[in-house]
């Protein structure tokens, strides 16, 4: 195992791109059972639910103090999630992180060599402004980035 060279850090003096977690993304099989389960584990219901049906996913979202847990269900078994769904177990999808600034961002990252899903920012739920990052490139974490949308 390599050791971590602390003082080799590239951005000791940057103020940071990533503000918050924005919201964990988790992937069901039943989201009606799910809802049902976080409802009751959170002592909270959900403050909102929204298909976004040209990525067909259907989401249920709720607050967590700064942030969100979202619950994603397949609309469509040939949807991303549903394609997800159909090869691994539910389970943790994606972490969320807020930028201010996404096609800048955007623009960044590529030059650093990370793999978009695409190139232009995405209408994501609860009105963001969304890109994935493929898990490959992130040690094997689905990253999504988003911003509020204008
Ligand atoms: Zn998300």
């Amino acid at each position: 195992m390599n050791a971590v060279n602390f003082s080799a850090f590239k951005f000791k003096n940057s103020p940071p791109m990533i503000k918050k977690i924005e919201h964990i993304g988790i992937a069901v099989n039943d989201l009606e059972a799910a809802t049902k389960t976080y409802e009751t584990l959170f002592k909270a219901s959900p403050y909102k639910t929204e298909t976004v049906e040209r990525e067909g996913v259907k989401t249920v979202f709720f607050e967590c103090g700064e942030s969100k847990i979202e619950l994603l269900g397949a609309t469509r078994d040939d949807s991303p999630i549903g394609k997800y769904l159909s090869k691994q177990r539910e389970g943790i999808h994606h972490i969320a992180f807020f930028v201010d600034d996404l096609a800048a961002e955007m623009t960044r990252l590529q030059q650093e060599g990370f793999q978009l899903l695409s190139e232009s920012p995405k209408p994501g739920a609860d009105d963001k402004s969304i890109v994935f990052l493929h898990p490959k490139g992130n040690h094997g974490v689905l990253i999504e980035l988003c911003e509020d949308r204008a």
